[in-house]
């Protein structure tokens, strides 16, 4: 405890000491003040209070040379600033006014002292009545003054010493100073005829201190903290003993002890209860704080609880809401199964009859209704479908080659009929040249442009209905197409223009609304941020609307890529290295047949692949169930299997997994047409070890370039390149006549050569005035200009 204590301060001390005092200080000290001070046989400053500065300057680092002289002397040179300090000055509040003092490092009663020979006779109360020696300007005077002692019976000298030797000699009557100097005195001087009388005066004690002069409290509190160590070391102790331990037989005075007992017990009890307000206020911080900790606590379990009933709310009404969507999900696709049945039978036959050349042109066009009507009927099943996807996050692009003019033509034959129906002007205009075979989602561009055009028809009661397109980038593989329809409706109020692209919103005029259902835009938005896209949407309230979007494609460059979406393949051939060459070679020489098996319950459906497969030169075998099909497969050995997926009795990836075990039909390509719409079918199908998967009602193009991939075969073309319109006659129009159309032509003169046209009517074949009013119509000018084009050099 103790060396801590000295740590402690001799922390606090390095923080201060010696700073500011690099010359030593000049310490008065008292000529004669036995035990106090005295001046040695070396002429030296010796004596208690100078053991005392000596030892606290030393643990300070405070240089220090003494002046010796009588008290008065160095009292009054300490006020004048001459010395810089006095190290044993009782304190008091008048020496207060004049020097600044450190806390009392020894305190000192004071004692009456009488001769012997008068110790039975002397009153109790001699200060009034006897006379009195004190030293001059000692404490003592201070005090004989203040208790009222008469200045005559005051008798001064100039020491203690000479104030006993002279109260010995019989003179005054007695003398008052520290009781522990007086003892000391007579034994030094053996003055046995005085004595001490009482006790010590309890009222008058010398607290004597280290004196400084005034303002110097760095000083102060450099010598406080030095008094405080020598304390706390043990060096203070051993300087009393050595001036007072023989001198002062009676040991402490009682009071004193009793005072310092009394200090130490008070300051045990401020201990005790600085210790106890303490620990009490630790006790009560400690409560509240178990107390907050607590109510932490259970605010935490009650939160997690109301989290862990949260999650399991949420929890539940996922399962419903996913029970639900399986629900609608499950619904969706029997429905659109069901609805996709017979529609891929009607779309069949019409690709099927389509391609007959034996119809009529009146039953062409009928047929094309007929699949038209049927594609529609398609397209809207597919948009609820693909709303469920979307919601689902399961819409995916499957980009196939084709020719855009060919799809761009019939969506403009589909809104001809349709705007002409309401009486609107449908026109179609290209302003630039387009790629002629892009890759793309063939079925949701023409979903997006569907959607946009209809809107368009349906929003508008008299006016125009305009299509435009064209390019407005391009680099080597990559073109970006702007798609525009501007239509004269009733157009949309600004306010509502953030709303249309929300789902099941639809907004102006009520008498629309039962038309459509508010997805169609939410759709196409979606399926155009889907392709990279954005929507946009120009309108004004009553005058009409302008949507549009650019969308980026592939440019496919090779012609022959593109080659399926035509009508002109005849069939095709086995190069002669390819594996199913080698296997088609009869030991004769001779090429077998291709064949493929069909297997699916409805007979519809077969039909289809039949009348498609069979004009092409492949051997169709037929098998209406799952079993049958096994059985047709082990038995004839097909080249190639499409399969359907839902069937009774056996499902087709049931059917899948017999055919695997048969040895010879392991590695053959089995293709799962399946009218089913969910990626999941399509997904087990593929990992239970089909080659692909396509879906109902089968798309032609995709069937002839799975067959070209999975049977290395090459398909043999009438001729190549875009279908060609059937030939126009320009019989009857002259050199001159084609000169004007042309001219009129060229400057897009429509009106000049929709008039011109009824000249020419007289002289040149219907049909070559049909073609020209079409053209006209579709503002398609640069079409008549390359029409009449051999007339102008003939
Ligand atoms: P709907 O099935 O009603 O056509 P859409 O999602 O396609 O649904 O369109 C949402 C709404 O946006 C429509 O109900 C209509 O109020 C408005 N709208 C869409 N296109 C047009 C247009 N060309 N002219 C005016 N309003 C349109």
């Amino acid at each position: 405890m103790k060396s801590i204590l000295t740590l402690l301060l001799a922390v606090t001390w390095l923080a201060s000491a010696g700073k500011g005092f690099p010359a030593p200080l000049i310490v008065g000290s008292e000529l004669d003040f036995p035990p106090f001070a005295l001046q040695n046989s070396q002429g030296e400053a010796d004596g208690y209070s100078v053991d005392l500065i000596k030892a606290v300057a030393e643990v300070m680092g405070l240089a220090i040379k003494f002046r010796i002289g009588p008290w008065q002397e160095i009292r009054s040179a300490l006020e004048r600033g001459e010395i810089d300090l006095l190290p044993l000055v009782a304190y008091s509040k008048e020496r207060d006014q004049v020097f600044d003092f450190t806390v009392p490092h020894t305190t000192f009663h004071d004692a009456i002292f009488i001769r012997r020979a008068d110790a039975s006779k002397f009153p109790l109360n001699p200060l009034n009545t006897k006379e009195v020696i004190v030293m001059q300007a000692d404490f003592s005077h201070d005090y004989v003054t203040s208790i009222g002692i008469p200045k005559e019976r005051i008798f001064f000298t100039k020491t203690n010493p000479e104030a006993m030797r002279l109260l010995a000699s019989g003179q005054h009557d007695y003398v008052i100073m520290p009781k522990l100097m007086g003892l000391l005195i007579i034994k030094a001087f053996n003055l046995s005829n005085l004595q001490a009388f009482g006790g010590p005066i309890e009222a008058y004690q010398r607290d004597f201190c280290f004196a400084v002069t005034q303002g110097n409290a760095k000083l102060i509190a450099l010598l406080n903290d030095g008094l405080s160590i020598i304390k706390a070391t043990g060096k203070y102790d051993e300087i009393y003993k050595k001036w007072f331990d023989i001198v002062d037989p009676h040991g402490i005075p009682l009071a004193m002890v009793v005072r310092y007992v009394g200090m130490a017990v008070l300051l045990l009890l401020t201990f005790l209860g600085a210790a106890f307000a303490w620990s009490f206020s630790l006790k009560r911080q400690v409560a509240q704080r178990t107390y907050d900790l607590q109510q932490e606590i259970l605010e935490r379990q009650q939160a997690q609880a109301a989290l862990q009933k949260a999650k399991e709310l949420a929890e539940q009404a996922q399962q419903e809401a996913d029970q639900a969507n399986h629900a609608k999900s499950v619904f969706l696709a029997t429905m659109s199964h069901e609805l996709r049945t017979p529609l891929n039978g009607i779309l069949g036959y019409a690709q099927i009859l389509n391609a007959d050349n034996s119809l009529t042109h009146h039953q062409h066009d009928s047929i094309r209704v007929i699949r038209r009507c049927g594609e529609y009927l398609l397209t809207l099943i597919n948009d609820i479908l693909d709303i469920s996807k979307i919601e689902a996050g399961r819409v995916e692009l499957y980009p196939v080659e084709f020719y855009l003019e060919n799809f761009i033509s019939e969506i403009n034959e589909l809104f001809k009929m349709r705007a002409s129906q309401k009486g609107l002007t449908f026109l179609y205009e290209s302003f630039s040249p387009l790629p002629v075979v892009i890759r793309a989602d063939e079925k949701r561009l023409r979903q997006i442009l569907l959607n946009l055009l209809s809107n368009a028809v349906k929003f508008t009661s008299q006016g125009q209905v305009t299509f435009k397109m064209g390019v407005v980038a391009n680099n080597e593989a990559m073109t970006k197409i702007r798609f525009q329809v501007a239509d004269t409706g009733i157009g949309i109020a600004e306010a509502d223009l953030n709303k249309i692209f929300q789902p099941f919103q639809q907004v102006g005029d009520f008498k629309y609304y039962s038309e459509g259902t508010g997805l169609g835009l939410s759709l196409t938005h979606r399926l155009i941020s889907l392709m990279g896209g954005q929507l946009w949407v120009e309108s004004t309230l009553g005058k009409g609307s302008v949507f549009w979007t650019e969308l980026e494609f592939h440019v496919v460059t090779e012609r022959g890529t593109a080659q399926f979406s035509n009508k002109e393949i005849r069939g095709f051939t086995i190069p002669v290295n390819s594996p199913l060459c080698k296997r088609k070679t009869t030991l004769d020489g001779k090429l077998e047949k291709c064949k493929i098996l069909v297997v699916d319950d409805i007979e519809n459906n077969r039909a289809v692949l039949v009348n498609f497969l069979t004009p092409l030169g492949f051997e169709v075998i037929e098998a209406n169930d799952g079993q049958e099909g096994v059985a047709k497969a082990y038995h004839c050995h097909p080249d190639l299997i499409f399969m359907d997926l839902r069937m009774p009795m056996m499902s087709g990836l049931e059917v899948l997994q017999q055919i695997r075990k048969i040895q010879e039909l392991q590695t053959i390509p089995v293709i799962i047409v399946s009218a089913s719409v969910f990626d999941k079918h399509r997904h087990d199908s593929l990992s239970a070890g089909c080659t692909d998967f396509i879906e109902k009602p089968v798309d032609k193009s995709m069937l002839l370039e799975r067959l070209q991939t999975y049977l290395g075969i090459e398909w043999i073309y009438q001729e190549w390149g875009l279908p060609t319109e059937p030939a126009i006659s320009l019989e009857g129009l002259s050199h001159q006549q084609a000169k004007i159309l042309h001219e009129l032509a060229e400057m897009g003169d429509v009106i000049g050569i929709l008039k011109y046209l009824e000249e020419l009517e007289k002289t040149v074949t219907p049909s070559f005035i049909e073609k020209i009013r079409q053209w006209t119509d579709e503002l398609d000018t640069q079409k008549i200009c390359k029409l009449i084009e051999p007339k102008l050099h003939s």
